[in-house]
């Protein structure tokens, strides 16, 4: 899991948070009833050759891909569960008092699911704005269109959005990032093997057909298409890897706007911050200056002319989704290309979709208490404590950690706050209007609405109440800014968590989810935020050294982990979710001996609570995958593939070794020399 990101255009990109879902079959048979169905395993695997496919095989060989989607899994199966929950209660959330956030996001739904509506309209919601695009004469003109853009959430060249400042993590500022491209990194756009050529091919073919479907004749609409590939490129080329972006240092520049328009003097900073209602702007993180340089170079560079060309692109990719068939199915096309996906979802399934990432928290307000009991909150609260509790255990005993270091480690584990199910607070959508008419309409309303109230906030308080994620998302996360972490009622579902099931299970599941989301707050990255959510290193410099040797040694295990032909897990790029995955294992391993201390320790299935235990992780990231997603995936996901997220950690625990009787010469046990050894 990690810390929401804005999704990418085509590819979902933190497993299973993305908000595209749901297929009809229901693939992991009755998985509510029994907390390990034996179906799912593989016998004729030893568990000590190769543990993943032993505790999955059995479910992999049964639950291809759903034709929709590039990948399938458990989260999958949970968010299929929620979605059919939400179409139900979206269905009817229009009969709620008009005005209210269910009527409004009910609206919503209702407008995206009247197909009729929508496909009489076509492109027509687009032609205002692309009749501004074509009235550019000057910079001035370009700059306008630019920030009106960014004001309805589309993000040309970059986006400004608001987050804590990292050196007083409750004040709210403003971070400049760059942004503006159609492709899921800039890897695809620089890299030069077969595969990431044949990818640009294709998608400077979509540009082109998709520019068509508005009407440009087929010569200039390849011209086009080439024109925005030309930009994106260069702007690709001028940013950072996402490696390097994962050191919270390299992407820290705080300064006055005043110093960003001296590096930037083609771009009017005042003039923008003007537009955005923002002109009381002094001060910013610009994540990536060199790359605002290089936009300013290219502000001169590139003729006039193209710039509407570029933009009239980042309109219609954002669009391409909520517009008439033709359109959606041109994106499903590209989809395929990126991710392997054959055909679209059924409309309500994509309603429900845009529904949760336009409107998420609405959509969280309509469901909340739908399926979370109180019964429910308390295990999980149970379980979070208890986990935690082993955290505070392991980080009192270490031996490679010095007292001056692990007192602070210990107050920040103490300071850190967790949410669990729903917010306390719903945010107030007062301010939104939606209409009956148009759907596409509505979209903006919703992105115009997001935008404002995000940079309403900077300058402002930190508001602790707030959600990164929608809680109908299957997903957690740990928050370093606000030292928190977030588990949303969307993942506390079966398998994950299953308050019928024993307590073998549920660590090895979601406790194991929660101690990697604990663990965040001392790992490679996180380690560099203090208790507060300050940017501040408070490790000695000794105890920094010793820890990173220790991480080194994950990294090389990943490095040399095939994926499919000609691709390997990236080691640098997953580090700090492998640290969090064995981190995780580790503690609620020990939060569950723990639990079961002084009482009898039955099999249960012919297995043992230890075993359970492990299982009960396995099931968690079962899945089967395209070759484009997992291709993908090892390009732009900080998380290793499923697979390697259960043999990588296991591979590292005696516990799982003594577990299942395995012999130090079996694949799933590391020799002593290679072991990693953390927490
Ligand atoms: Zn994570």
């Amino acid at each position: 899991m990690g810390r929401f990101r804005q999704l990418k255009t085509y590819i979902t990109v933190v497993l299973a948070a993305a908000a595209v879902t749901v297929p009809t079959l229901s693939l992991l048979a009755q998985i509510s009833d029994p907390a390990l169905d034996l179906r799912n395993l593989d016998m004729n695997t030893p568990a000590c050759l190769d543990f993943y496919q032993f505790a999955n095989g059995g479910w992999i060989a049964g639950n291809p891909v759903p034709a929709a989607y590039p990948f399938w899994g458990s989260f999958n199966e949970l968010q299929n569960r929620t979605d059919e929950a939400l179409r139900d209660l979206l269905t009817e959330a229009t009969q709620h008092p008009l005005g209210s956030t269910e009527q409004k996001v009910g609206l919503f739904y209702t407008t995206c699911v009247q197909a009729d509506a929508v496909e009489q309209r076509g492109a027509a919601p687009l032609v205002a704005t692309l009749t501004n695009l074509d009235a550019i004469t000057d910079q001035s003109g370009l700059q306008a269109e630019i920030a009106r853009l960014h004001d309805e959430g589309l993000t040309p060249l970059f986006s400004l959005r608001t987050a804590p400042d990292p050196q007083d993590s409750s004040t709210a500022i403003a971070h400049l990032s760059p942004d503006g491209l159609g492709l899921p990194d800039r890897n695809y756009y620089t890299r030069t093997d077969e595969a990431s050529e044949q990818t640009r091919r294709a998608y400077v073919a979509h540009i082109c057909r998709s520019f068509i479907l508005l009407g440009v004749p087929d010569g200039e609409a390849r011209k086009d298409a080439n024109i925005v590939l030309s930009i994106e490129t260069q702007l690709a080329q001028a940013s950072m890897s996402l490696v390097d972006q994962r050191n919270p240092d390299q992407v820290t520049h705080l300064m006055k706007l005043t110093d960003l328009q001296a590096l930037t003097p083609r771009f009017d900073w005042s003039a923008y911050c003007q537009r955005r209602g923002i002109s009381t702007l002094t001060h910013l993180n610009v994540r990536q200056p060199a790359f605002f340089q290089a936009v300013d170079t290219l502000l001169d560079r590139v003729p006039l002319a193209e710039w509407p060309v570029y933009l009239k692109w980042q309109l219609v990719l954002r669009a391409l989704p909520y517009l008439s068939d033709a359109f959606v199915e041109e994106q499903q096309r590209m989809n395929q290309v990126v991710e392997g996906s054959k055909e679209l979802l059924p409309r309500w399934k994509r309603c429900v979709a845009h529904t949760q990432t336009l409107l998420g928290q609405a959509a969280g307000q309509l469901y909340a208490h739908h399926s979370l009991s109180a019964e429910a909150k308390q295990r999980a609260l149970t379980l979070v404590g208890n986990v935690k509790a082993a955290l505070r255990a392991s980080i009192e005993k270490l031996d490679w950690l010095s007292e001056p270091t692990r007192m602070q480690a210990l107050a920040k584990l103490d300071a850190l706050v967790e949410k669990v199910g729903y917010p306390d607070r719903w945010l107030d959508y007062t301010s939104l209007m939606m209409s009956e008419g148009s759907f596409y309409d509505n979209v903006i309303r919703a992105a115009t609405f997001a935008t404002r109230r995000d940079v309403a906030m900077i300058g402002k308080p930190v508001d602790r109440t707030e959600w990164v994620l929608p809680p109908t998302l299957v997903n957690a996360y740990y928050d370093a800014a606000q030292n928190e972490i977030v588990v949303p009622a969307g993942i506390l579902q079966p398998p994950l968590f299953n308050i019928a099931a024993d307590d073998a299970v549920n660590y090895g599941s979601i406790g194991a989810v929660i101690g990697h989301e604990l663990s965040h707050g001392f790992s490679d990255r996180g380690r560099q935020y203090d208790a507060k959510g300050n940017q501040r290193d408070w490790w000695t410099p000794e105890d920094t050294a010793r820890f990173s040797a220790r991480a080194k040694s994950v990294a090389q295990q990943f490095d040399s982990s095939p994926v499919t032909v000609g691709f390997r897990v990236n080691g640098e790029l997953t580090l700090g979710e492998n640290l969090a995955d064995f981190a995780g294992l580790t503690v609620a391993y020990r939060a569950l001996e723990e639990t079961l201390r002084g009482k009898l320790a039955d099999k249960r299935d012919g297995f043992t609570p230890e075993q359970r235990f492990f299982l009960g992780w396995a099931q968690v990231w079962c899945w089967n995958v395209r070759p484009e997603a997992l291709r993908a995936m090892v390009l732009t996901n900080a998380h290793a593939p499923n697979n390697w997220r259960v043999n990588g950690p296991l591979a590292n625990m005696p516990a799982f070794a003594q577990a299942f009787g395995c012999q130090p010469s079996d694949p799933m046990v590391r020799a002593e020399n290679e072991r990693a050894r953390i927490w």
